[in-house]
């Protein structure tokens, strides 16, 4: 290996170190974090919507944990959301 070789590895490990240790001090909210928007966002209320929609007859919804798969944290089963799409 040539001396040029070997600084030119040298200059890559240390582009790959700073691109890690960025991306390691990157400070994300767990809203940011995941996909989901945040209830004030989503203009979430724990009270059902127009014409009775609600939390529990929507696609987003599971049941099994009361999560919503489009805003973050626990919702209510009456509760509804602008992101509301009703099951079939
Ligand atoms: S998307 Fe559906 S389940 Fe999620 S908060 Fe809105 S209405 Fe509720």
């Amino acid at each position: 290996m040539s001396t040029n070789n070997f600084g030119r590895r040298i200059t890559l490990k240390a582009i790959l170190a700073s691109a890690v240790g960025s991306a390691a001090t990157l400070a994300f909210t767990p809203a940011q974090a995941s996909n989901k928007a945040s209830k004030a966002i989503a203009g979430y209320v724990a009270k059902p919507g127009p014409n009775g929609a609600q939390c529990s007859t929507c696609v987003n919804y599971t049941p099994t944990d009361s999560m919503c798969m489009a805003v973050t944290g626990v919702v209510s089963p009456s509760g509804y959301c602008n992101f509301y799409a009703p099951k079939n």
